[in-house]
């Protein structure tokens, strides 16, 4: 099957031009002038732009938590993901509290096997750290689970304590794995949360209250002591505010391995959503919390200047209705967790037409990112020869509003209700295969036809495989 994508504007991360693309089964074998040519099949992108499909390295599918589980499976996920031109992300299993990283791995791949309707690969949470435990990582690098998630927040649920994060980040320097930290203190957010409690304050804005940002910079600047002390690469996930920024900003600029990303609703939503009327604060509930205009200027800042290199979601849906009202009595009940992995890309394609950030670097932090800090370009992330064929058309100019109808995750809201932005995706190929075409899901979007990506390990260190995101730092790091 020889497909060919005409007349679009191509955007990857280094590049904007005017070429065909010919796709022959599941790859991208050519991209020229003119190529239509003995196409069995041609989509006209006349007019619109041609990206790489967007790669979201932070959800939660089917995820136990706070005493229930994220509503959106391998597939209801996936198809909410294709519809908004996400086509492959990175989900995290957790190890089992005494079990091992196996019986995780085992349980995630159970969950996805035969629902994934795109390509998908896994993170691997630690939650504790016994000897054994620190000697799996390498076999799960081995198995192509090339990043290990720690968290520094949830006391009695996931949290670690320093020596458990230090012991993974120095398996991980030899290995070739990643380290990924939630970067909030739990303990004495624990502390905060519980006298709002016996104080009598219950709602849900006391959620923003109790998690200040000074907790979240102060969890940064450790985890990021200790990867340097462990001489392990560190990536922090979902930045919020200015106080991590800053830190991370430091530290790279003396040459630190250190990455940060931020979810697209820390740059669209405040913590003033949080004091919605009644309990419709419950719909913004996250960790770390939804942030003030102040911080948003500082992370749309961080992006431009290349102190944050990705854009992810935490896609972690919860109804309101049966989830979300767990917590009606106390904000401390409220799942974790709000919805975005098919806004991702309509709300930052209209950050572009708002001058927050150019189109290039848009693609770059969505999907060329993702795919070289996570060990899967350029297989994923680019449109190159030889990469597989994950391409969204994108018609900048359609206007889309947002709304529990027109989305399609399993969740009952969206946070965006009634946004309006510019930007849709007309057509979403996944390994050269339609998914969507103008908004309607395809035949050949089937549950079981993702396949799990085996990712390489972590490459930054390596002269001469270097492909991380940005090579002028191997200079400065010299
Ligand atoms: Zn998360």
């Amino acid at each position: 099957m020889k497909t060919v994508i005409s007349g679009g504007t191509i955007v990857t991360a280094s590049e904007t031009y005017r070429a065909d693309v010919l796709i022959e089964g599941e790859r991208i074998v050519a991209i020229g002038t003119d190529l239509s040519e003995g196409a069995d099949r041609v989509i006209d992108a006349t007019g619109k732009l041609v990206l790489p499909g967007a790669i979201d390295v932070h959800t939660h599918m089917d995820m136990p938590f706070g005493g229930t589980t994220s509503c959106d499976d391998f597939t209801s996920g996936h198809v909410a993901a294709l519809h908004g031109g996400t086509t492959m992300h990175i989900d995290f299993s957790t190890q089992p509290k005494g079990g091992s990283l196996q019986d995780g791995l085992d349980t995630w791949h159970a969950k996805a096997d035969g629902k994934a309707v795109m390509d998908y690969g896994f993170h691997m949470i630690v939650t504790d750290a016994r000897p054994e435990v620190i000697e799996e990582l390498d076999s799960m690098v081995e198995q192509g689970v090339t990043s290990f998630k720690c968290f520094l927040a949830y006391p009695d649920a996931l949290m670690v304590d320093d020596d458990t994060l230090f012991a993974v980040m120095e398996r991980a320097s030899a290995n070739g794995g990643l380290v990924m930290i939630h970067a909030e203190n739990g303990q004495v957010i624990d502390t905060l949360v519980k006298r709002a409690v016996a104080a009598g304050d219950t709602r849900p804005g006391f959620h923003y209250r109790t998690r200040p940002a000074a907790l979240e910079g102060e969890s940064t600047e450790r985890a990021i002591a200790l990867a340097k002390v462990a001489d392990a690469p560190v990536y922090i996930v979902h930045v919020t505010c200015a106080e991590a920024v800053d830190a991370i900003a430091r530290a790279r600029a003396k040459g630190q391995k250190v990455w940060g990303e931020s979810c697209t609703q820390y740059f669209y939503l405040t913590q003033d959503d949080l004091d919605r009327d009644g309990f419709e604060g419950a719909k913004f509930v996250c960790s770390p919390p939804l942030r003030t205009e102040a911080d948003q200027a500082r992370l749309w800042e961080a992006i431009r200047r290349d102190e944050l290199e990705v854009i992810s979601t935490d896609h972690c849906p919860f109804n309101y209705e049966g989830q979300k009202t767990l917590g009606r009595d106390s904000f401390a009940g409220i799942p974790n967790g709000i919805p975005g992995i098919e806004e991702r890309m309509g709300l930052l394609s209209e950050a572009v037409w708002e001058g927050h950030l150019t189109a290039q670097r848009w693609v770059e932090v969505t999907a060329t990112n993702p795919a070289k800090l996570f060990g899967c370009y350029p297989k994923k992330g680019t449109i190159a020869p030889g990469s597989d064929a994950d391409i969204v058309v994108w018609d900048a100019e359609a206007t889309h509003t947002w709304s529990k109808e027109t989305t399609h995750s399993a969740i009952d809201y969206t946070c965006y209700e009634g946004m309006e932005t510019r930007g849709v995706p007309t057509h979403v190929l996944s390994r050269g295969e339609l998914m969507v075409e103008h908004g309607q899901l395809t035949d050949a979007a089937t549950p079981g036809r993702g396949q799990f990506v085996k990712r390489r390990p972590f490459e930054f260190e390596r002269p001469g495989e270097f492909v991380g995101p940005v090579e002028a730092r191997e200079t400065a790091h010299a």
